[in-house]
């Protein structure tokens, strides 16, 4: 199964595809996380793509993609994969196509913009494996550290509110057409994010596994 997960920063797109990924054990490659891998390792890439991060804009689609490309050959991705945070604007959807072929379904999951602030101010990622936190919606039994493997959880630079907000406005402006783009091929299935986390992942698993 190839999936796509589409929703503006903070719908949950990392969260559920983690869960989806056990479910259905499918391989999940966030964009986002390939990106930060380059700029931890402070490669000649992750050295170029610090500021545009940091400041919410996005990377070159060149580079994204190139990424991508790599990512999808390893052995993880033979029985599918769950796309987080790609495509990000049209073109980039296009691009895919040619990738991938024809993807399975593109779920959209919808949070209005008023929630994400809050989800973002209070999201916690782990540095060691990246497991998923938030500290009202889905708090770690110890605070700051993991329960999955003990490590130090951190908070993103690019969760500031001021970059939650520019984030925002390059979802609605270039991330959003995309849906329309997949609603033309018939594929997408709407979700609404805003309900509890497991409540999310009930629902979405229950429409995945009629496919
Ligand atoms: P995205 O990958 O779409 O940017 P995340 O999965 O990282 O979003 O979620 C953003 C934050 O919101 C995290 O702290 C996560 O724990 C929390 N979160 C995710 N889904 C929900 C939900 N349905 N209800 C409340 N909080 C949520
Ligand atoms: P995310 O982890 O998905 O919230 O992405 C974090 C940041 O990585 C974004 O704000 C962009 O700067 C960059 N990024 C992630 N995925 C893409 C993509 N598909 N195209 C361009 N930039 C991306």
């Amino acid at each position: 199964m190839k999936l796509v997960l589409i929703g503006c920063p903070g719908a949950g797109k990392g969260t559920q595809a983690k869960i989806l990924s056990k479910h259905f054990g499918l391989a999940h490659i966030s964009t986002g996380d390939l990106l930060r891998e380059q700029v931890k390792s402070e490669t000649p890439l992750g050295l170029k793509l610090k500021s545009i991060m940091e400041s919410g804009g996005l990377v070159s689609d060149d580079i994204v993609s190139e990424l991508l490309s790599q990512r999808i050959k390893a052995d993880d991705c033979k029985n599918g994969y769950i796309l987080d945070g790609y495509p990000r604007n049209v073109s980039q959807a296009e691009g895919l196509s040619a990738i991938v072929g024809e993807l399975d379904r593109v779920v959209d999951i919808e949070v209005a913009d008023e929630l994400i602030i809050e989800r973002m101010s209070g999201r916690r990622s782990c540095g060691g494996c990246g497991a998923m936190y938030h500290v009202k919606y889905n708090p770690p039994k110890a605070e700051g550290i993991c329960d999955s493997c003990g490590g130090k959880l951190i908070t993103r630079s690019d969760d500031a509110p001021e970059t939650v907000k520019h984030r925002l406005d390059v979802y609605h402006s270039q991330t959003a057409p995309v849906i329309d783009y997949y609603n033309k091929k018939g594929i997408v299935l709407k979700i609404d994010g805003s309900k509890p986390i497991d409540e999310v992942s009930k629902e979405l698993t229950e429409l995945l596994e009629k496919l």
